[in-house]
């Protein structure tokens, strides 16, 4: 989440998570890290404990954090980063001692404590109907769950399954919204049940051609004090047999990436979703994206929708306006205003000055320019078919319609312009898609 410009007073609180987090970021060792991160850890769980209360500690704890990460932000340091990345863990993943499981009999040995951790399976889906999200229907829910326990999970871990396909507007949008939301699937994934969760619906009904959809999920196994296991990958990598070390080393089997699934069990994963996920968004292109803790999959999901919503815009124009890509040029450039930072890339047939598609590409919290990203865009137009790609080194304002509030794109001349729709092409709805 990045942090708004709101600049409450500080408090001694905040002035201590921004020493702890400096002081984690200045350590030069694992043992001194340790030292930082167990006092850090600890303030930020008991900050998130407070704001868990009621609405006027949430709204407090909301506003040290910002007071907090607001100037290491600025500062683009690695401290924001440590920072960050402690919340995030405090908020998606709990350890829960033996004392405290739910039902011995049923759900395990006494003597052992459990891990829960959320995590979430995002997919990027484009359509020119609006992408389906809320309630799973039951089968596919069973489905998934199974899906997940064969492809994903290591043996024995326990699961909790939310009853949602949710959109990104629907999923927690404060720390500590996001904490309550997490306790809840993972005291479900310590008693092995889905949970059925219901999501106020949202006044936000803006439609895009292309958008991100999540499963979320909470996984529990038992700790163990060589680490505890979880996904299917921990396992294999724990579970070589000698004569297998020996093949990779005489490469006689090619070794494969530790921690991650091998191309063979990815492509099985994400062939048993097809069906089930065709299921939940008919009319819809899409595609399966890695499953990661929380965070760590939303953060990866919005950076593969960048070049995703080129390919939904370039197929898109191909599709029903019959615009192939090489008759498609872009033109690129940055556009600036206080937090708001991104790439606005416009789609202009060949030959004309009209911008008749526009794709926004943001910059994603912490993601410093250094100059690569329009090289990460230019390939990634590259990949979709459109092969001219015009890049303007100005820096444009943010800059809306004043009639409908679409985002204006740039010309090739470096004019700020509306889309147009060929005149003969009316689209409908369409037309509201920027
Ligand atoms: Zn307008």
């Amino acid at each position: 989440m990045k942090p708004s410009r709101a600049k409450p007073k500080q408090t001694a609180q905040a002035l201590r998570l921004i020493e702890l987090a400096q002081a984690l970021n200045e350590s030069s060792s694992r043992l001194e890290d340790d030292f930082w991160d167990v006092r850090l850890t600890t303030e930020v769980n008991q900050l998130l404990a407070f704001g868990k209360k009621d609405a006027n500690s949430a709204q407090a704890v909301e506003n040290t954090l910002t007071t907090v990460l607001e100037p290491l932000y600025q500062d683009t340091s690695m401290a924001y980063s440590a920072l960050v990345g402690t919340i995030e863990s405090c908020i998606e993943s709990k350890t829960w001692p033996a004392s405290m499981a739910p039902d011995v009999a049923k759900h395990g040995p006494k003597d052992s404590s459990q891990d829960t951790l959320l995590i979430a399976i995002p997919i990027l889906a484009w359509s020119r109907f609006p992408i389906p999200r809320g309630g799973i229907p039951l089968p596919l829910l069973k489905e998934f769950r199974q899906l997940l326990q064969t492809h994903i999970l290591a043996s024995n871990v326990k699961l909790s399954l939310c009853n949602q396909l949710f959109s990104p507007d629907q999923l927690p949008q404060t720390y500590v919204a996001a904490a309550l939301f997490a306790d809840q699937v993972m005291q479900a994934a310590r008693l092995d049940s889905d949970l059925a969760i219901k999501i106020k619906e949202s006044s936000d009904n803006t439609r895009f051609l292309s958008d991100s959809r999540y499963l979320i999920a909470a996984i529990c196994a038992p700790k163990n004090t060589a680490g505890t296991l979880l996904f299917r990958w921990q396992e294999e990598a724990d579970g070589k047999d000698a004569a297998e070390k020996e093949a990779i080393a005489k490469e006689v089997i090619k070794q494969e990436t530790p921690g991650k699934m091998s191309p063979a069990a990815l492509s099985a994963w994400v062939e048993a979703c097809k069906k089930p996920l065709a299921a939940l968004l008919p009319a819809c292109a899409f595609e399966l994206q890695p499953v990661k803790a929380y965070h760590a999959a939303l953060l990866a999901a919005d950076r593969a929708s960048r070049p995703w919503s080129i390919n939904a815009a370039v197929a898109f124009l191909h599709t029903l306006l019959n615009h192939a890509p090489d008759a498609l040029f872009a033109v690129v450039a940055r556009f600036q205003d206080g937090d708001e930072d991104e790439y606005r890339i416009s789609l202009i047939l060949r030959g004309s000055r009209t911008v008749v598609y526009g794709v926004i590409w943001p910059l994603l919290p912490s993601e410093e320019e250094s100059g690569s990203m329009t090289t990460d865009i230019t390939a990634a137009l590259n990949a979709a078919g459109v092969s001219k790609v015009v890049l303007l080194d100005r820096i444009f304002p943010i800059e809306y319609c004043d009639d409908c509030g679409a985002a204006l794109y740039p010309d090739a001349e470096g004019e700020v312009v509306h889309i147009e729709w060929p005149e003969d092409q009316d689209q409908g709805s369409m037309r509201h898609l920027h």
